[in-house]
């Protein structure tokens, strides 16, 4: 079992106290002080077993941050860190999927102990480590490059599956027909964009539900396509 942590803080001088206390407790630490950069380490980290996210921050709030750790599937241990003492965000935080509750002023020692507490249950609830990420009712395995949808396998060619896994570490996020080509194709590759549109039909054909109207590949008329978060 690893020992991964992510911890999703603004204000530095919290963050750095909390890496460096959860540092000397033997956790491996990763750090962000935005929503967006931490969800962006959780896709590229589908392995990490606990986060602490505080819930007020510059860009999106730490709710939507766990919220979407959720909807990649993830059965990370979740800590919310608040200055608010408030039943009201109590029920908040704990209906978008957290598992426990830091109110600050914090003391350190009783978070690194949370945090602790909380990857023994995570651990001892069968949490898997993998190379997958997931969207929706996706899993992308990088180790066996195979996708499946509610469970079952899609049979998608490489170019297909190397689309679908551009999109699945962008989530949210818009990518021009050049970004793709670069990402899938590679940048001495010499041809139209059209080959992209192409293969995005085929893609769509294979995983969305309905094909004629998409939900999971949308369009970004005049610039590409973006992969839904939202799903
Ligand atoms: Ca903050």
């Amino acid at each position: 079992m690893n020992r991964k942590v992510l911890v999703l803080e603004d204000e530095e001088n919290i963050r750095s106290f909390v890496v460096l206390n959860l540092k000397r407790a033997g956790f491996e630490v990763m750090e962000a002080d935005t929503g967006e950069l931490a969800l962006e380490l959780f896709q590229q980290n589908p392995d990490i077993v606990v986060a602490v996210l505080d819930v007020m921050l510059p860009d999106i709030d730490g709710y939507e941050v766990c919220r979407a750790i959720r909807t990649y599937g993830s059965r990370a241990g979740i800590i919310m860190l608040t200055a608010r003492t408030q039943e009201s965000d109590k029920v908040t935080g704990l209906m978008t999927g957290a598992d426990d509750y830091v109110t600050k002023p914090f003391s350190v020692v009783e978070l690194v102990a949370r945090v602790e507490a909380l990857m023994r249950r995570v651990a001892g609830s069968g949490f898997q480590e993998d190379d997958s990420l997931r969207s929706g009712p996706f899993r992308l395995d990088t180790r066996a490059r195979e996708v499946v949808k509610n469970g079952v396998k899609i049979e998608l060619t490489q170019i297909e599956y190397g689309i679908l896994k551009a999109f699945m570490t962008n989530i949210g996020r818009a990518l021009s027909r050049d970004d793709i080509l670069e990402m899938v194709w590679g940048h001495h590759f010499v041809g139209e964009l059209k080959i992209v549109d192409v293969n995005i039909r085929r893609l769509r054909i294979k995983i969305e539900d309905n094909p004629a109207s998409p939900r999971y590949i949308v369009t970004v008329r005049g610039y590409g396509y973006m992969w839904e978060g939202n799903i």
